[in-house]
């Protein structure tokens, strides 16, 4: 007698004899583990894509800083800067206000406010959107855009970035949904020249039109400990739409391209007393969308950067505000650091200015300060707290002779 041949389920391949139960379908059977499963699965995708839809109610929006309030805040920590203060407050502002809008009340959907900044290096891109997210008490990342390749090349596939988001979110899927993100040095990733390249651009093109998808809003399927994707990994599905992407970039030589848009446009009489009013020296506050496209960025990542703002090259007189005014400037952290030790620090006036010339001396922008104080300070950290004395001042005469003695500055 032949024996009795038991269905078996299509997804795991265990018999019927071996499940509490077995559902029928057209063409094959679910056991009762598998189908629990499946229904876990669309659970937590429906629920990614509800949470990422509305996470924010309008009570939370009302305890949220106020444009001025961010500014203000800003201020404590950034010196000058202050057309980028105010876009980066506005839109961060109206982002929040996007999580908190109700679907479907009256047909206007606010779009995101993804923001660009461009600027040469040290002048505070990257210390504006830290400081913003440290406000905001929000996950934030910063990522640098020449690690990207486009996919099947060496480097980083583009979703690693929101691999880190998950990394200092905790793998809090929800809260790295709200995060920020930092592209730096978004303007590497130009192509090269400003037609579409006929030759592969892997780094180039390929990276900018990974990013769009990120940029725009979508789930993304995200390999939790970054790097290249793998066949055979989980995936974390991480909706992008509510994640606030910063982009910054130098940009070197975009004046060029500013000023060649001003003449061609500037023609007949009305043009020249336009051009009269031109202020040529400081040519970054002309910039719009298009001067990003000569610059090699594809339309597509221009729409999805609708906020562009500028920041300035820091002059002196800036410089010298940073060493000792921010809430926490160099000069202050060293007096902080001195005073655990019980010495009271000062700095004679002369050698603020001293650092300052240094700092311009080896264009570093404020990024200089740093190394110039730390040289001159480095033997008094190294004795001070072994001496008896309760003061110490730094003197011109002493600053000069410690960084002479570590030239390996200049
Ligand atoms: P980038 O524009 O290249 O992103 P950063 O924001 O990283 O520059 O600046 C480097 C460092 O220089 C910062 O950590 C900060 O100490 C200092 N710095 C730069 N710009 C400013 C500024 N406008 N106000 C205060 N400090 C600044």
């Amino acid at each position: 007698m032949p024996s009795k041949k038991y269905n078996t389920c299509s997804f795991c391949g265990r018999s019927e004899r071996d499940v509490v139960m077995l559902l029928t379908g057209l063409n094959g059977y679910i056991c009762n583990d598998c189908a629990e499963q499946a229904w876990n699965i669309v659970q937590d995708n429906l629920n990614v894509k509800e949470k990422g839809t509305r996470c924010m109610t309008e009570d939370d929006l009302k305890k949220l800083p106020k444009p001025h309030e961010i500014k203000d805040y800003l201020d404590q920590y950034v010196i000058g800067q202050d057309d980028a203060k105010r876009y980066l407050a506005v839109s961060v502002y109206n982002h929040y206000k996007r999580l908190a809008q109700k679907k479907d009340d009256d047909g206007v959907e606010i779009e995101k406010s993804n923001i660009i900044m461009v600027g040469s290096t040290g002048t505070g891109k990257t210390l504006l959107a830290r400081t913003i997210a440290r406000l905001l008490k929000v996950p934030f990342t910063i990522v640098d855009a020449t690690v990207f390749t486009e996919a099947g090349y060496v480097g980083e596939d583009v979703e690693s970035i929101l691999s880190r988001l998950l990394q200092v979110a905790d793998y809090d899927v929800e809260a790295a949904q709200r995060g920020i993100v930092f592209i730096d040095e978004i303007d590497k990733i130009a192509r090269k020249s400003d037609n579409p390249s006929i030759t592969r651009d892997v780094s180039g093109e390929g990276v900018q039109q990974g990013l769009l998808k990120l940029l725009e809003g979508s789930i993304v399927n995200v390999p939790p400990k970054g790097g290249r994707k793998h066949p055979d990994q989980d995936y974390i599905h991480v909706d992008t739409h509510n994640i606030l992407f910063i982009c910054g970039g130098a940009f070197d030589g975009i004046e060029k391209k500013i000023a060649q848009r001003l003449n061609t446009h500037v023609v007949g009489y009305r043009s020249v007393q336009n051009l009269q009013k031109i202020d040529s020296k400081d040519l970054m506050k002309y910039i719009l969308p298009q001067d990003l496209k000569s610059f090699g960025l594809i339309p597509e990542i221009i729409g999805r950067l609708p906020v562009l703002t500028y920041l300035n090259p820091l002059d002196r007189k800036a410089l010298r505000r940073i060493l000792t005014e921010p809430k926490n400037s160099l000069v202050k952290q060293q007096i902080k650091l001195f005073r655990m030790d019980g010495i009271e620090l000062t700095f004679a006036p002369e050698v603020l200015d001293y650092i300052v010339d240094k700092a311009v001396e080896y264009k570093l922008g404020a990024r200089g300060l740093r190394s110039i104080m730390e040289s001159i300070m480095i033997d008094a950290q190294f004795d001070a707290p072994s001496k008896c004395d309760s003061k110490l001042e730094i003197t011109l005469d002493y600053a000069k002779r410690q960084v002479e003695a570590h030239q390996h500055l200049g």
